[in-house]
């Protein structure tokens, strides 16, 4: 029953920080990198557990200072380096623990963030484990090119590859890069022959295989017979044996794998190693020099912090896939007298998603505020007026009474009362809506009619949330807070900032980032800009379930409502497009400083009018000369005055010059 077990409740008594901590699960899934400060705000500790922190309320508010307006995305390079250090450190454990007779050594798949200066910021702060990239594409491939120049971090080609692809891998080894080419396809082995005969010269070879391998989740298709990518077990001898007649099998040095991105269930895991290893032992018994197993993507975010095994969450930990994928190719390998392979993974998802915090602001919000008044008693109210305002009387006077808790059966008594009481509201409100149809009622007496219902409503549900737990509550009694919840309007495009609650149904964190010392009163859900009833934020996490409505506050007129929605660094800039061409948001890199200060070190801002409208080949500059035109055509008629005109072309080129959101 939503109101008695939920931590959240509609009753604006006792509530402490740390009592918003829990009900937003900040203790759960935002460790070590988000809690609650004493002030109700969002805390950022950039560098996990290694000391210093900011007050993300604080940050939003000194970087619109900068006139860094929201939506603002705020990137926590901090955040982005201890995810590195995590991921290093938790391989080097697995590796000592199991006496693994080899190293780690990973590369980030630069699908899941293009940014440049993420991209940057990954190779530089990988260097000290010579950290590289995996390309899935020739722009991602010039991207890896032109940033990786550690000659010994690894550069995967993974992606349909044309003959110019494998070229420039091939030409990028002599730049003193180390390119491996992945065969993906089984087509692929022929253009690597033809190039390199050409060339004079080899890449290093990878094969990605196609696993047997059961895998579940949203993902799943990305294993087994038919999968787009890799080859299956025949073709993968094909591949070995003309490579080996072209004089090419001392270049195959690497076996990959990929079971999909975000593996729930780390049995899934589990059973591909086991499987990926056992080929690799046969491609080094095939002859092949090997060296490397590429275990791909698939390390999973525990986005809602319940580890389980649901689709917003992993039952494991960095640590146990780390000690899986050590363990397992350990015991691959040591019974055969294999040499252990450098592991490689290309972890996206587990790297990306932490780092960024997106933060909107609420234009508003619609619904039913449970700090509206009751609609003033006119003279000579209508009967059944009067009648919608004695149930709430009714109502409330047990709120009054008091006595709920106490003797036994006494809860009861309440609910039969209440829904007595409720029943009569909506009888009345029936009457209410036949006397209008009939014009018996006017339409401010129906209005109060409504205000009146609405409010007898908030008072039934505020009284079920003084109930003791486990108090037997009607359904139709339970269903009146979701009844109540109000639509709040964000300053946001879910298909530019969060594409992936919309097109995959993906959950993320969402909360306010403020008043979380404040018991919130109301249910809601997000709306976004854009004239597409899809642009919604309606399902939130809910500790391995989901939910349809948050607990939010009342807006405070003159007061902003801020919202963060956490761990969405990964996929969702670049899958975002510009429905209703509402573009990227600004965009802040913050380096925590010494003495708990912060460096603002890159600025990106957001797409300008102008910029979506270019996208679309419009030219901003023919548009307002046609504007320019149109207006002088009005004043000629004298339908426009000339400091109107002047004030339209202001606005016009004021708005081709901003970005697309709202302005505060
Ligand atoms: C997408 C992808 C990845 C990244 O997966 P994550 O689950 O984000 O770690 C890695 N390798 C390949 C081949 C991919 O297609």
């Amino acid at each position: 029953m939503v109101l008695a077990d939920s931590p959240s409740g509609l009753r604006a008594d006792s509530w402490s920080a740390a009592d918003g901590a829990a009900l937003y699960g900040l203790d759960r899934w935002g460790e070590p990198y988000f809690s609650v400060g004493a002030r109700g705000h969002v805390m950022v500790q950039p560098r996990g557990d290694r000391g210093g922190s900011l007050d993300l309320v604080e940050l939003v508010r000194e970087l619109q200072g900068r006139d860094l307006t929201l939506p603002l995305l705020i990137r926590f390079d901090d955040i982005l380096e201890d995810r590195l250090e995590r991921l290093h450190g938790a391989f080097e454990r697995a590796i000592a623990q199991y006496g693994y007779n080899g190293r780690y050594q990973g590369v980030f798949p630069v699908k899941c963030n293009q940014q440049r200066h993420v991209v940057e910021q990954l190779v530089e702060s990988g260097r000290r484990w010579h950290f590289g990239l995996e390309a899935g594409s020739k722009a991602e491939l010039l991207i890896a090119l032109s940033l990786l120049d550690d000659p010994d971090a690894l550069l995967i080609c993974n992606g349909y590859k044309d003959r110019r692809y494998i070229e420039t891998a091939i030409l990028a080894r002599r730049l003193g890069r180390q390119p491996v080419v992945v065969i993906e396809q089984a087509d692929e082995v022929e253009r690597i022959i033809a190039a390199s005969s050409a060339l004079g010269g080899a890449p290093f070879i990878g094969i990605r295989a196609k696993l047997s391998a059961r895998s579940t989740g949203r993902w799943g298709s990305s294993v087994g017979e038919r999968a787009k990518f890799g080859l299956s077990i025949p073709d993968v001898l094909t591949t070995v044996e003309r490579l080996r007649k072209a004089g090419l099998l001392n270049d195959l040095r690497l076996l990959h794998f990929h079971v999909g991105s975000q593996i729930n269930d780390i049995a899934v895991l589990k059973d591909a190693l086991q499987e990926a290893g056992q080929i690799y032992a046969e491609l080094t018994r095939l002859g092949a020099p090997m060296g490397f197993l590429d275990v791909g993507g698939g390390l999973g975010i525990d986005y809602d912090g319940s580890r389980t095994a649901t689709a917003a969450s992993t039952n494991y930990s960095l640590q146990n896939y780390a000690n899986d994928v050590v363990a397992t190719i350990k015991e691959c390998c040591e019974p055969h007298g294999i040499r252990p392979p450098t592991l490689v993974s290309e972890s996206g998802r587990a790297l990306a998603s932490h780092f960024s915090v997106l933060v909107f602001d609420v234009l508003g919000a619609g619904g039913h505020s449970d700090s509206e008044a009751l609609p003033p008693q006119a003279e000579g109210e209508a009967l059944i007026l009067r009648n919608l305002r004695d149930t709430h009387a009714v109502i409330t006077a047990i709120a009054a009474g008091g006595s709920v808790d106490g003797e036994d059966g006494n809860e009861r008594a309440v609910v039969e009362r209440l829904q007595e009481a409720w029943n009569d509201a909506l009888k009345f409100k029936e009457d209410a809506l036949t006397a209008f149809r009939l014009g018996y009622l006017s339409l401010p007496e129906r209005a109060t009619a409504e205000r009146l219902t609405w409010a007898s409503c908030q008072a039934i549900a505020f009284q079920l949330e003084g109930l003791p737990t486990g108090t037997v509550i009607p359904q139709e009694l339970q269903a009146l807070p979701a009844a109540l919840a109000g639509t709040y309007y964000a300053n946001l495009s879910v298909f530019r900032s969060a594409p992936d609650t919309w097109a995959i149904d993906q959950l993320f964190p969402v909360l306010p980032i403020h008043r979380l010392d404040e018991r919130p009163t109301r249910l809601g859900s997000f709306a976004d800009l854009t004239c597409d009833s899809d642009g919604k934020i309606a399902r939130f996490i809910d500790r391995g379930q989901v939910k349809p409505l948050l607990e939010l506050h009342n807006l405070r007129p003159g007061e902003p409502y801020w919202i963060g929605l956490f761990l969405g660094g990964a996929y969702q800039e670049v899958m975002g497009n510009l429905h209703n061409l509402f573009g990227s948001t600004n965009a802040v890199h913050i380096r925590l400083a010494a003495g708990g200060s912060y460096r603002v070190e890159h600025v990106v801002r957001g797409n300008t009018n102008a910029e979506v409208l270019e996208a679309m080949e419009h030219n901003p500059a023919l548009l307002l000369e046609r504007l320019r035109l149109a207006s002088e055509q009005a004043i000629g008629r004298g339908d426009l005055a000339i400091s109107d005109a002047r004030r339209l072309m202001a606005h016009l080129r004021a708005s081709l010059e901003q970005t697309t959101y709202l302005e505060a």
